[in-house]
């Protein structure tokens, strides 16, 4: 790659992926990978959380329910109130080991987003309607609302290709050489000027920021369509080749 403007350089592709090759990055609107809260399958298994997705008639391989934190409480366990994207509100209870105290309690607060891989719908005994959260690493606090992540995923998927087509996310072109944001390696620029548009003009500043969280990147890199079993966080990075 050529010379380096300040906060732009060129840095090796993502996870190891060779130049030429099609990155799929995840797209949070899809709703078979992250469903809203009326699309998740009942907790059928509730002694048995990793239970075959196949007795409770398929679905996809995997998914991650996907909610922004309204309400916290953390009486005999961390409870929180959430709303999906499609605005339902429901409750989301941590029934692991340590009650949900093993969650980062500053991250607790409105306006972060949950993440829940392989969420189950559950309705507990006062007959609200939520998700009995039972496994271990299955849960991710994201320091950015829901809003914020979904626009982060549609420009992700526009502008953070590895192989041929990407596109300078300043002024939209198809150039060469593109360099990386030094800090994220998720966003392209031709330089310095591009890359100050991007980042004062076209919300990079922001989105910089949130993508940076190592575990959110794998979370844009992770294969959803895969069958791995038993998903957790950090998700794997993707393997080359
Ligand atoms: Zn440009
Ligand atoms: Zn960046």
């Amino acid at each position: 790659m050529s010379s380096v403007p300040s906060g732009v350089a060129a840095t090796e592709g993502v996870g190891g992926n060779r130049a030429g090759r099609q990155l799929q990055l995840a797209d949070l609107r899809n709703d078979d990978h992250f469903p809203a809260f009326d699309d998740l399958s009942p907790n059928f298994y509730a002694g048995d959380p990793d239970a075959s997705d196949d007795e409770i008639g398929g679905g996809p391989a995997n998914w991650c329910f996907l909610a922004e934190i309204l309400d916290a409480e953390n009486f005999t366990r961390v409870r929180l109130v959430v709303r999906d994207k499609e605005g339902a509100k429901v409750v989301l209870a941590f029934y692991t080991e340590d009650r949900g105290n093993e969650l980062k309690r500053s991250l607790l607060r409105p306006g972060n987003t949950v993440a829940v891989l392989r969420a189950r719908s559950h309705q507990f005994l006062d007959s609200s309607v939520g998700v009995r959260q039972e496994k271990e690493n299955a849960v991710k606090i994201i320091t950015a609302t829901l809003t914020e992540l979904l626009r982060l995923s549609d420009s992700v998927r526009i502008y953070s290709k590895d192989a041929a087509g990407k596109v300078c996310h300043g002024c939209d072109e198809e150039k060469k050489p593109l360099l990386r944001c030094a800090k994220c390696a998720m966003f392209w620029y031709c330089g310095r000027d591009c890359q100050m548009t991007g980042w004062n003009e076209k919300g990079h500043k922001r989105d910089c920021k949130i993508i940076r969280d190592n575990d959110l990147r794998s979370f844009f890199l992770f294969n959803w369509t895969s069958s791995q079993a038993k998903p957790r966080f950090p998700l794997p990075a993707p393997t080359a080749g």
